[in-house]
This record gives structure tokens, sequence and C-alpha cells, in this order.
């Protein structure tokens, strides 16, 4: 199988790292590419969405799964869908819309791909109502480090190491997953502003519940009496009724059509600034509406408003940009609002950030979500001082229950980890039982022990 010698990164560019890439074009050429990973064992990789480091392998192999991306079947009444877990969630949109169905979960960009989306069991606007992508996960496919490929059914250990466990399982070959049904390809959306923090934890307490998809974008450079000012952004599949009569939208109701713009251009370093970033986060929030219902917008817009623009990532030049994403229970209000005003105090030219609510956790060891407050930003990597700031921050979000999100990471300290993810020691004995040569292995693997 051809592989070439290649520089990996996530989409923050900040660790790069060699390894050797392949690319299997059938189940077979992917059991042998486990069989044939090599001392420094192997990785798969999705569309290296990730962050940080979740997807590289130093000096060993990579597998990307993108060239596995069969849609095998769907049951169009009862809204599942049989798919190779390197179909990416755009794609996915594009099949499945037409017949009124959704994916029941999607990031800030639908392209990843299900592998990662299970990997990574990630998150979207909808925790707080539909949980982590896994939840809607009904069975699965693993390519194991013995090279056999086994069914996997939820409620098992394996399903939970494997739901969250960024790869370290084993190859994700297929999914079966339940769909969300929908009438329309358009959301109805309510914007309005908060004030500052409290007023933002305020309005998400007393009415998130009324909205299946909901988040905040949160202008982390006010400080004041704005600190923590934001734009609420909650709403719904728009139903079919709610599109006025003789529109095209209501002629072609499923319709998807995500417009593109040229790609991002790098921006120098020194442009990034706090000026420039202020001045961006001020004109974005004056031009929010106070208040407005039910605004008709695009998946896209509402969904995945940077999949507009191809290699966005650029525009933080040669170092890249580290993206932080923490979770604190219910109850730990202020661990969140002094984090809050300690970025907001230490300047980071970090545009809107995102400030959300999740809903119940569901069971995968190295999941995530837990219920509270998750807070993600992205912080340019050339800011001077960033790596010690952060370690305190870290050390905050441990010390409230909290933990960081390991699919935008590249650089927590292990020793942290433990008290981040309380299950560590069950997914570590699963691994050491199930590989114990250690074929799947990453660079986060490595570098955290996992
Ligand atoms: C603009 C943007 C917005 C985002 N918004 C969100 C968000 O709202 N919520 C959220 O949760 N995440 C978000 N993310 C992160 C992203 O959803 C996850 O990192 C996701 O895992 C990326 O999927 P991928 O296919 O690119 O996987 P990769 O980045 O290539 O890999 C991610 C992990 O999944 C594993 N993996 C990939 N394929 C397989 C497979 N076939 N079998 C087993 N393991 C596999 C990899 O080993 C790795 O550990 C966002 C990322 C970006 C760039």
């Amino acid at each position: 199988m051809p592989a070439e010698t290649v520089s990996v990164t996530g989409w923050g560019r900040t660790a790069p790292t060699t390894a050797r890439l392949i690319r299997p074009r059938s189940y077979e050429e992917a059991v042998a590419a486990v069989r044939d990973c090599g001392a420094r064992g192997g990785i798969p990789r999705g569309l290296g969405r990730a962050y940080g480091d979740a997807a590289q392998n130093a000096g060993g192999a990579v597998l990307d799964m993108t060239g596995l991306d069969r849609v095998h079947a769907i049951d169009a009444d009862a809204g599942t869908v049989l798919c190779d877990a390197g179909v990416s969630l755009h794609r996915l949109m594009q099949v499945l819309l037409p017949l009124g169905w959704f994916v029941p979960v999607t990031p800030g960009t639908r392209y990843v791909t299900v592998g990662g989306a299970i990997g990574a069991d990630i998150h979207g606007k909808n925790h707080h109502a539909s949980g982590s992508f896994s939840r809607h996960v009904l069975s699965l496919e693993l390519l194991t480090a013995d090279g056999g490929v086994h069914g996997v059914s939820r409620g098992t250990p394996l399903f939970d190491a494997t739901t969250g466990g960024m790869g370290l399982t084993g190859v994700i070959l297929t999914a079966t997953i339940q769909l969300q049904p929908v009438e329309t390809s358009l959301m109805s959306v309510d914007t309005e502003r908060a004030a500052d923090l409290d007023d933002l934890m305020a309005r998400l307490t007393a009415t998130d519940h009324h909205y299946r998809y909901s988040v905040a974008w949160i202008d982390l450079l006010a400080r004041g009496a704005a600190t923590g000012r934001a734009v609420l952004t909650r709403g719904d599949h728009a139903p079919l009724e709610a599109l006025p009569e003789g529109t095209r939208a209501r002629r072609d109701p499923l319709a998807f059509r995500p417009s593109q713009l040229p790609a991002a251009p790098a921006v120098p370093e020194g442009l990034l600034t706090r000026r420039t970033v202020g001045l961006f986060n001020e004109l974005w929030f004056r031009r929010a509406p106070r208040a407005r219902a039910g605004e008709l917008q695009k998946i896209s817009t509402f969904f995945h408003p940077l999949d507009g623009v191809p290699h966005w990532n650029r525009i933080y030049g040669r170092s890249g940009f580290v993206q932080y994403q923490f979770v604190v229970g219910h109850g730990q209000e202020e661990a969140l609002r002094r984090i809050v005003h300690r970025i907001s105090e230490r300047r980071c030219p970090s545009f809107l950030a995102v400030l959300k609510r999740f809903g119940e956790a569901d069971p995968g060891w190295l999941s995530f979500p837990a219920p509270g407050w998750t807070l993600a930003l992205d912080i340019p990597a050339a800011l001077p001082g960033l790596d010690a700031f952060l370690d305190e921050l870290d050390e905050e979000v441990a010390g409230a229950g909290g933990r960081v999100y390991l699919a935008k990471d590249a650089r927590l300290r292990p020793d942290l980890l433990a008290a981040m993810y309380p299950r560590l020691d069950d997914f570590r004995a699963l691994r050491a039982e199930l590989d114990p040569r250690g074929v799947f292995v990453s660079d986060l693997a490595r570098r955290l022990t996992l």
C-alpha cells in the first residue's frame, strides 16, 4: 500500500510531527495497515479537525481513513444510516437532508468524519438536549490491534472506551447512527444580547430548555462592567409552515447548498493584535440585534459559519493557534467567573469565544462533556507567556472538578489528567488488555500516557 512521509498537525497547526501517512481504500487494506504499523505504532485520522496532536504519531504511522467513505444503507423510515467511518458529516448532510433527516449532533464544522466524531465523542449546540454524538451511535465495527474486526454494541466496556477514546482502542470502520427528522433545511433562530457574564448565565439557565440548539458567542476582550458580554443564538429546525408561501425555500424546503468563499490568507503575525481583534469583537457585538425572534437561517450559517472560508486556520500565521476548551460543573459558576475575568484581564487577542451549557454526560470513559458550563476560545500560539497562563487555568479547572477537551489539546500537563478524567485507569487497563503491544498510539497518547 502506498505510504508517504509527511509533516502532520492538528487544525491549530501548533505541534507538527512527521509520520508515514497510509490511506487504506478497503477494509482489507486497513487490516494490513494495522498489522504493518511498525515499532512506533499507528493512529487513525479523519479530516484532521482536532486542534491538537490527537491524530498524529511522530515517527510512526497515521492511517488516513477518508478513503473509506461509503454510505452503505439508509433506512428512511427508521431514520438510521450505516456508513464507513471515513464519511464526513458534510457528505451525510448532502445525502440525508433531501430525505428529511439530519445528523444527530454537529460540531462547529461539518468537515469532520464519523470516525472523528465518535473518537472524540463530539458535542454540538444541542448537547443540553441531545447529549454527545455517541448517544446516537447504535453500533460500530472496530478494527483492533490484533487485526480482528469486532461488532461493538452500546452498553459494553469496549463501546464506552471507544466513544471519546481518541482512536486508541482501534480503527472504527463503520457505524450505524440514529438520525434527527427535519421538515426543512432551514433553522428558526432567536438572537439576543447579554450585557455581561451574569446576565448571560441567567438567560441560559432560565430558557435554554426551550431550545434544541443553543450557544453564546462571548467577547473575552470586553472588560469592566461589560466582561463576558455576549450574543446568544438559539433555535430549532424550522417547520415547513415557517417558510413563506411562494418562495424558493418553500418549493425546495430540504435544499442544502452551502456557499464557499475564497481561502483565508495567512495574516502576518503582528496584525492579530488586541486592538484589531477587540475592534472586530466590538463591531460584531454592536451589529447583533438586541433581540430578534424566528429568523430563518441556513444550516451552514447557523452551525458552521467558519466552513464558508477554507483554511481559515491560516489566519493565525506560521505558529498557529491554541483552542482552549474546558467544562466546569453546575455549582462552579464562581470558578467560571474567575476564569473569564482572568482571560479578559490577560487581554488574549481572542476572536469570539463560545459559552454553552452542557446537559447529561454520556458513558464514554474519556468523553469530554459533563453537566455544566463549557467555554472554548482561540488564542494565537505566539502570545508570550501563553503556556504558563494556560497551565494556571488548567489548575483552576481541575480544582473546580472540571476538565479540558482532549480533541483540542496539545499541551496539558499529564499530572492533571487523572483528576479531570476519573475513568482514566479503566481506560488504561482496557487498552493494556486489548492492545498489549501498544499498536495504537498518538502524540497525544504519548504526551499524556493514555
Ligand atoms: C472549526 C471547528 C469547530 C469545531 N467545533 C467543535 C464542536 O462544536 N464540538 C466538538 O466536540 N468538537 C468541535 N471541533 C473538533 C472536532 O469536531 C473534533 O476534533 C473531531 O474529532 C474532528 O474529526 P476529524 O474527522 O477531523 O478527526 P481527526 O481530527 O482526524 O481525529 C480526531 C480523533 O479521532 C480519532 N479518529 C479519527 N478517525 C477515526 C476512526 N476511523 N476510528 C477511530 N478513531 C478515529 C483520531 O485518532 C483522533 O484521536 C471543532 C473543530 C473545528 C476545526
